[in-house]
């Protein structure tokens, strides 16, 4: 789950990194009184979007009046922000940050990840920052310094030592950096994040390091036990989709196709997906709805493929282990009703109660197409989705 810029400033500044003054305004005119209130004679004003790039796509600007920072942020609110990482759709501008202007003397790079290959968190960073670290990674991927951090020990003074000095950094701008390796890795650690980005960290005229820009993603699995994280979420910024599918605990990936996917086990569901490829077809969608589904959750499952309009027919495919092909069924026909379907559903099922099932879509009268095998399935699925398109 990502959060907004603003809001990983306020956790890593919780933890000691220092950050910028700043205000998050919902309104033009809040914008303008947030200036009013930080003083000074410049500020930026930051769309808060999900997203990097924003400063390259027009999201970010150093504004000079308290009225230049009141018609900017007009020009922000309600725009679908396109940047480099959101895709040509965008991302919607709802809120923004408002923070009193750094002088930048240099700007460098940070990030802590999930390092997979040594299973530890590694800290990369660069004396380059600014740019997306793709972009470092390519332009100039010697400025790169790596540190695997040992979670027996934690991170080791020696390293983050090591680290600043790396970075060409003196006298008191070591200590000061430090500082932030050793906050951002408790929050890192302490919040089950998957990532915390600070790009740039920058060192200012005066010579103080601040976190100019921050980023942080955590891992989902975790946010039952963090629920101050999990408030953070903002389903402005999902995929409107997925961010349905979330609220009713199912695991939905949106993809371009027009073929809906309802199954149980992500297994399954790749292997369906695989299927209806071969079979020359395009999945609209991942979605696993688990072991147990109650003909509710059955139901809640039909609603969310049919959120997406470009769904012109459904695949229900159940291996029924845990489940049983009755519910399944009950759940098929109960969306039926209550949705007022009037799009092709066919239906796999094998398993528990699999007779049950049958019996239960046969006699129901409704235009369902059961089918024995998954290939079957996967066939029919592309066939009549393509004489539906047709017609
Ligand atoms: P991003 O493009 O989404 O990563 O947004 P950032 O917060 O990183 O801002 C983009 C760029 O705007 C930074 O790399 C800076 O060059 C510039 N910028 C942001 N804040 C300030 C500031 O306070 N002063 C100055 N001079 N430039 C800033
Ligand atoms: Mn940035």
């Amino acid at each position: 789950m990502d959060i907004h810029e603003h809001q990983a400033k306020e956790i890593l500044a919780g933890f000691g990194v220092p950050v910028p003054r700043g205000g998050v305004a919902y309104s033009p005119e809040q914008a303008g009184y947030r200036a009013r209130e930080l003083g000074g004679e410049a500020w930026v004003v930051k769309a808060q979007i999900h997203s990097g790039g924003r400063g390259e796509a027009g999201g970010v600007k150093l504004c000079k009046t308290e009225e230049e920072v009141r018609d900017y942020a007009a020009t922000l609110f309600g725009k679908q922000l396109v940047t480099k990482q959101t895709g040509a759709a965008g991302k919607g501008v709802y809120r923004l940050w408002v923070e009193e202007a750094s002088d930048i003397q240099q700007e460098l790079y940070l990030g802590f990840v999930l390092d997979r290959k040594s299973e530890r968190i590694m800290i990369v960073a660069s004396s380059h920052g600014g740019m997306e670290i793709e972009d470092l990674a390519e332009k100039d991927p010697d400025s790169l310094r790596r540190m695997i951090i040992d979670p027996a020990v934690g991170l080791a003074g020696y390293q983050a030592r090591e680290l600043a000095f790396a970075l060409g950094l003196s006298g008191g701008q070591i200590a000061q950096m430090v500082n932030v390796l050793n906050a951002c890795y408790r929050a890192y650690r302490d919040l089950d994040a998957f990532m915390v980005e600070i790009n740039p960290l920058v060192i200012r005229a005066s010579g103080d390091l601040v976190a100019l820009d921050a980023k942080m993603s955590f891992d989902t699995n975790a946010l039952y036990r963090r629920p101050d994280v999990a408030a953070l979420r903002d389903p402005s910024q999902e995929d409107p989709r997925e961010a349905m599918a979330a609220d009713h605990g199912l695991a939905y990936v949106g993809l371009d196709g027009d073929i809906g996917c309802i199954i149980n086990g992500a297994g399954l569901a790749m292997a369906t997906m695989d299927m209806i490829k071969l079979a020359g077809g395009e999945p609209a969608n991942f979605l696993d709805i688990g072991g147990g589904a109650s003909p509710e959750r059955v139901c809640t499952a039909f609603r969310t493929v049919l959120s997406d309009p470009n769904v012109g027919v459904i695949l229900v495919n159940i291996f029924a282990g845990i489940n049983r092909c009755d519910w399944i069924a009950n759940g098929v026909i109960q969306a039926y009703r209550d949705i007022g379907l009037d799009l092709p559903v066919i239906v796999r099922l094998a398993g528990t109660n699999v007779q049950e099932g049958k019996a239960l879509l046969e006699t129901s009268g409704l235009p369902i197409i059961a089918t024995d095998t998954l290939a079957e399935a996967a066939e029919a699925a592309v066939s009549l989705r393509r004489q539906n398109a047709a017609a």
